[in-house]
């Protein structure tokens, strides 16, 4: 059983997604034209936010939108057959559109629940969210007086509610944006179910002559977006009164976190635990238990909290994939000192930037878990003098931060569920 923790950038949900009006271009215009709804901005995956205002979101509204939107939600053309209207729904063409995504309702004023009617539950009063894409339009940030804020420092300093909606808002955008082409045939794709299914653009526009491509029909996840789990380990000694903690080189100074890593197809939790650590640090992980996952939007990942405990007396080996530059055993007093710390949690800026600067390796899930993707080399990760003292651990918007102050706060029996 997990330790039902709700992380950063994951909701109650935030809002009600009603997937149910995704498919209806007609309730997706309806959301579209209401004067009240919100749109969250996006260039380059960064969010606009109220210009030097830290962590202020700066929604907008149709009015500021204007004519970026391009048209409405389209629908099949009128003497389609039932079968044709489907690749219609909810859809953006043509395809060159900005990306738009219908991300849900604020219905916290009148939320429905299980004894409401169908008629309510895919109707629920309250405010729509989109999230667009800015692309490469020109906004004339001065009169709105914002800013394009960097992704992680922006989205770390956001309140829990802001901070959930910007993390459904930048994937689900990061992948429209990134999936423009059918990985089946090579066409363009289009956007339909209002962001939420990309397709073939042949199956509106079929190209006479020529077999329709195969990502029409059968089973297969290309049209879909996509999760990408991650694996974070909190690794006990056997007293679970040590944790495992490693640095890569690129890490700004003092920095350490949980070891993380991609979860293969074929393994479960449990096994990429196993491994990751194993390829990582040479350790032999016995039991281990799920705690909480995280939605983590650079781009698109699950990260799945795990605490693991070694057998005692093992060598920690960096040697067989050469990614750590540093593992090392800490204690509890050592790292509730440095949580303790005003400077124990802090990043600047400049330490998200070097983050994001190396942030290049899609294989490299510490940092992702840490804070931001990173990428190594094997001749850089010779150790400098000095540099190896630990002095700071992830924030708890992080969830290996949350691993770590789970267990050096001692509010779990940790060992005695492992
Ligand atoms: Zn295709």
């Amino acid at each position: 059983m997990g330790d039902n923790i709700i992380n950063f950038y994951a909701g109650q949900p935030p809002l009600n997604r009603v997937a149910f009006q995704r498919h209806s271009s007609e309730l997706m215009n309806r959301n579209l034209h209401d004067p009240t709804t919100k749109f969250l901005v996006f260039k380059s995956g960064n969010p606009l936010m109220k210009k030097g205002q830290v962590g202020q979101v700066l929604y907008l509204s149709k009015e500021d939108i204007g004519d970026r939107l391009g048209k409405e939600f389209g629908a099949a053309p009128p003497d389609s057959p039932p079968d044709a209207k489907k690749i219609y729904e909810g859809s953006r063409l043509p395809q060159t559109l900005a990306a738009l995504v219908f991300l849900g309702i604020d219905d916290r004023q009148s939320p429905t629940n299980n004894s409401s009617s169908q008629v309510e539950h895919h109707n629920p009063k309250g405010t729509a969210y989109f999230a667009i894409d800015a692309g490469s339009e020109e906004w004339d940030l001065e009169k709105l007086n914002a800013e394009f804020g960097e992704a992680r420092a922006s989205g770390s300093a956001m309140t829990p509610w802001d901070a959930a909606v910007f993390a459904q808002g930048r994937a689900l955008i990061d992948w429209n944006v990134r999936n423009k082409f059918c990985p089946a045939c090579g066409s363009n794709t289009y956007s339909l179910w209002a962001g939420w299914k990309r397709n073939c653009i042949s199956s509106v526009e079929p190209v006479p002559g020529k077999e329709p491509c195969f990502s029409t029909k059968g089973l297969h996840n290309f049209a879909y977006p996509r999760t990408d789990p991650v694996i974070i380990m909190g690794i006990l000694d056997s007293t679970g009164e040590k944790m495992l903690l490693g640095r890569q080189k690129s890490w700004p100074k003092g920095m350490y976190s949980c070891l993380a890593g991609f979860i293969e197809p074929g393994e479960t939790f449990e096994d990429a635990t196993r491994r990751e650590v194993l390829e990582e640090a040479g350790i032999e992980v016995g039991p281990v238990r799920y705690s909480s996952s995280q939605p983590w939007p650079y781009p698109s990942n699950l990260m799945v909290g795990c605490f693991g405990r070694a057998e005692d007396g093992q060598t920690i080996r960096l040697d067989l994939d050469n990614e750590l530059e540093d593992a090392q055993w800490f204690p509890r007093s050592t790292i509730q000192s440095v949580i303790a710390s005003p400077t124990g949690s802090t990043f600047t800026k400049k330490d998200y930037k070097q983050l994001d600067d190396k942030s290049t390796s899609a294989s490299d899930a510490e940092t992702s878990a840490a804070l931001a993707p990173s990428e190594k080399k094997s001749e850089e990760l010779k150790p400098k003098q000095g540099e190896l003292g630990l002095s700071r651990v992830p924030p708890g918007t992080a969830i290996a931060g949350q691993l770590i102050r789970q267990w050096a706060e001692g509010g779990l029996d940790l060992v005695s569920k492992l």
